[in-house]
């Protein structure tokens, strides 16, 4: 707490409220952490998406191909872009978008595709980078839930053309409000973004294109260079409680346990499990006294603001199932081994009535 203080004094001081040094310091480490050539502060992770579809030239009449199971900012983006989502389905086993399905969601009008890194854990890159790069068409990755996780030893958002990071302050690095990021290797999309972000000025005053007001804060971006140094350790303890919760669990077999694909490296944004009557097991657990969490009970596709696209149950089968039984336990750094073996038994219990 006296770094981040610290850190908020430096900010006050020089007055570096909007961009300057904080943020660029801040980049700098973001892409260090992700290990890639360039990363850049803007307002949040929904902004981080929308920023890098415009870049890549998304607009009307295009189609973008993400799945239904995320969190609503992915297809935000996407119909901020005048753009139409377009849904495949999720592996079973990863909650993440099946490669197998990807090919024939293409058509001439996709112009961009968002795997969402969910819960913590990467999507199957190698056969989605394999089968974009046949079509020509850019991968963005939606790694808001998956900062410094790895998929067969590269970093989350070092893959796709683009990574994109929401840091509201629930995510595993978290901001003390809005912030988001996008990463990439490429000098030519960093470049189109920070037009973007800043109103479409490529030079001061002189505004070359319509652009937005997205910049990151200097007081977000020097709390999120604080607690990034910390974010390994407390990846590391997610990582560890997730074990102690897959031991505690191990003989239940009421319980689907999150399965981690070999080479992966999870970072337990959120430990999910798949229970039948769902809700009845999170309101009994609620009586004990713990507090599960749904993420999310209603796949984009049903949800009313996308009805329009006339989807109805059924075109999704493997994400709504997954929907009606996903219970997200507690998960955050500071749990003490006391506390998850409390939930675990908590769960259990609430299983049998
Ligand atoms: C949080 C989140 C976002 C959006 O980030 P914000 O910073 O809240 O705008 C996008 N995608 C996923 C999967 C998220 O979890």
């Amino acid at each position: 707490m006296p770094e981040l203080l610290e850190a908020l004094r430096q900010v006050t001081e020089t007055s570096a409220f909007a961009g300057g040094p904080f943020v660029e310091r801040f980049e700098t480490d973001f892409a260090a952490f992700c290990r890639t050539r360039h990363a850049l502060g803007v307002g949040s992770g929904t902004d981080a998406l929308w920023l890098s579809l415009l870049a890549l030239g998304v607009g009307p009449g295009d189609e973008v191909i993400t799945v239904p199971n995320g969190f609503m900012a992915t297809a935000e983006a996407i119909s901020f872009c005048g753009a139409r989502p377009v849904f495949v389905d999720i592996d079973e086993r990863t909650y993440t978008m099946d490669p197998a399905l990807l090919e024939a969601a293409i058509t001439p009008r996709t112009q961009a595709i968002i795997p969402v890194h969910i819960f913590g854990q990467m999507a199957d890159m190698n056969p989605i980078l394999a089968i974009a790069h046949r079509h020509g068409v850019p991968v963005v990755e939606d790694a808001s839930q998956a900062h410094g996780a790895e998929y067969r030893g590269r970093r989350a958002g070092s893959l796709g053309a683009a990574g994109c990071f929401g840091f509201d302050p629930g995510k595993n690095l978290g901001a003390f409000g809005e912030a988001g990021a996008v990463t990439t290797d490429e000098p030519e999309l960093r470049a189109k973004i920070q037009v973007l972000f800043d109103h479409g000025q490529a030079t001061k005053q002189l505004h070359s294109i319509i652009g937005w007001n997205a910049r990151m804060d200097g007081i977000q971006a020097a709390v999120l260079s604080v607690k990034l140094r910390r974010l390994e350790a407390a990846n590391a303890s997610r990582g560890s409680h997730g074990r102690l919760y897959d031991q505690l669990l191990a003989h239940e077999p009421r319980v689907i346990r999150p399965w981690v694909a070999p080479l992966n490296t999870h970072v337990f944004h959120i430990y999910a499990v798949r229970v039948r009557d769902r809700d009845g097991v999170l309101q009994r657990a609620a009586a004990r006294g713990v507090n599960c969490a749904v993420h999310y009970p209603v796949p984009i596709h049903l949800q009313k603001a996308y009805s329009f696209l006339e989807l109805g149950a059924g075109s999704f089968p493997v994400a709504e199932r997954c929907a009606r039984e996903f219970l997200s336990l507690p998960m955050y750094p500071e749990l003490t081994t006391e506390q998850i073996q409390f939930v675990a038994e908590t769960l259990k219990e609430s299983l049998r009535d």
